[in-house]
């Protein structure tokens, strides 16, 4: 369904102008409000208490489903996550967790302050439900009530958002951390009130390390500082997890170091891919062929596709700049996976730079001999290839930080292998 589409069922449901809802809904996923959300607050907005008109049935967690309009349930507040949206305009505060009763966990979206805490046990009554990546979620708002309840509830979940850096899954909120800052760049970016000043870099503890944005840019995040950081949330960004310091997060020293796992989770291509993104990784395999799009390419000036015969994909004829680019196949025996190496890693395999492929170019007067040059040298030897990758529905891509011949000869290292065997 597209937007128009959307907005015509909705605007026939609620019984009100189509136009005057799709200006509202284009309105809310211009701020990257996701559809459903959006078109929940629209009923809310309209004056539709969220789909149902029969009365909220009390429900236990795990027998919440999406075909339910509103419920009733008690439960355990396990995190509370602050976040600010833009919504019709304005910023809008929500609150954003997880919720626990005996029988399951469901996420919640307050719109309201119901000064939720990590812990309290409450009765949120007519609940909405609303489905949110495939399953159930629930929304507070205006209709719902929300009591504190007097006896406590036993669930088998923790209560607050205390996790390690292997445990956390884009999408989660509220979550609270003990890290140590590796790396940390300042970056002035074009956001929604303007020019505004952020940091990114790359935070570690002992069981991962994953890139993080801290839009704040705070004093306290520099480079070693080892910082609690309570009430972060988790996108994914290029496919991996990414931690997410927003205006409520509060950062502060750790009294503690932390013991910093400073190396590449060694995976084999299919574990690798499995995850289905990851942050520094690195596999070993043999190289099986370099794909065509390597070596000396012209990337657009505008949005740095690469260009073919000077056609961009989005901006048609244009000046394409020379760049460096190598995409090699990567094949472990488990799975195959492409490593993608930048314009200082191509030089390397490639043994020069733009001024050395463009004369090679020039004296063939072929730009695919670059390809060619680098094929030769790396296809049928196994690299170590250490970086970030993404799975999407085209394949696996490592973008690579590294990339080296393994010393090592096979037949040592098969002979090596037998005497294990044997021993
Ligand atoms: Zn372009």
């Amino acid at each position: 369904m597209n937007v128009d589409d959307h907005a015509e069922a909705l605007a026939s449901d609620l019984g009100v102008d189509k136009e005057e809802v799709k200006a509202d809904l284009q309105n809310l996923i211009e701020y990257s409000v996701p559809i459903d959300e959006a078109k929940q607050s629209l009923r809310r907005k309209y004056g539709d208490g969220g789909g149902s008109s029969s009365a909220p049935s009390t429900a236990d967690i795990a027998d919440v489903t999406t075909d339910m309009g509103n419920v009733t349930i008690t439960a355990k507040v396990l995190t509370v996550g602050k976040r600010s949206i833009r919504y019709q305009g304005n910023e809008q505060t929500i609150f954003e967790g997880e919720l626990a009763d005996e029988t399951g966990k469901i996420s919640y979206t307050a719109w309201n302050d119901f000064n939720l805490d990590a812990g309290q046990v409450i009765t949120a009554g007519n609940a909405g439900v609303r489905e949110w990546e495939g399953k159930p979620e629930l929304n507070l708002g205006d209709s719902t009530n929300v009591a504190r309840e007097e006896t406590d509830l036993d669930v088998p979940y923790e209560v607050g958002g205390d996790a390690t850096l292997a445990e956390v899954t884009p999408g989660d909120r509220g979550v609270a951390l003990e890290v140590t800052v590796l790396e940390v760049e300042n970056k002035v970016i074009d956001g929604r009130d303007g020019e505004t000043e952020i940091k990114s870099g790359v935070v570690a503890d002992e069981s991962a390390r994953l890139p993080f944005t801290d839009w704040e840019a705070r004093d306290e995040v520099t480079e070693g500082a080892a910082l609690r950081v309570d009430n972060v949330y988790v996108r994914e960004f290029r496919g991996v997890p990414s931690i997410n310091f927003s205006e409520f997060t509060t950062v502060g020293p750790l009294a503690r170091d932390v013991d910093v796992n400073d190396s590449a989770t060694r995976m084999s291509v299919r574990e690798a891919v499995e995850t289905g993104g990851a942050f520094d990784v690195e596999v070993l395999g043999n190289i099986v062929a370099v794909r065509d799009g390597s070596g000396l390419i012209q990337r657009c000036p505008e949005c740095g596709r690469v260009v073919q015969k000077g056609q961009c994909r989005s901006h048609g004829q244009v000046d394409g700049q020379d760049d460096l680019r190598v995409k090699a196949i990567v094949d472990d025996g488990t799975g195959t996976v492409t490593a993608i190496l930048d314009d200082e890693l191509t030089a390397e395999v490639y043994g020069g730079g733009l001024d050395k492929a463009r004369q090679q170019a020039r004296d063939a007067m072929d730009q695919e001999v670059v390809a060619d040059t680098i094929r030769e040298k790396i296809v049928g030897h196994e690299y170590r290839v250490r970086g970030n990758l993404s799975v999407d529905d085209y394949g696996a891509n490592l973008e690579a930080s590294e990339f080296a011949e393994t010393d090592d000869d096979p037949v040592d290292r098969a002979k090596a292998l037998l005497t294990e065997v044997d021993a």
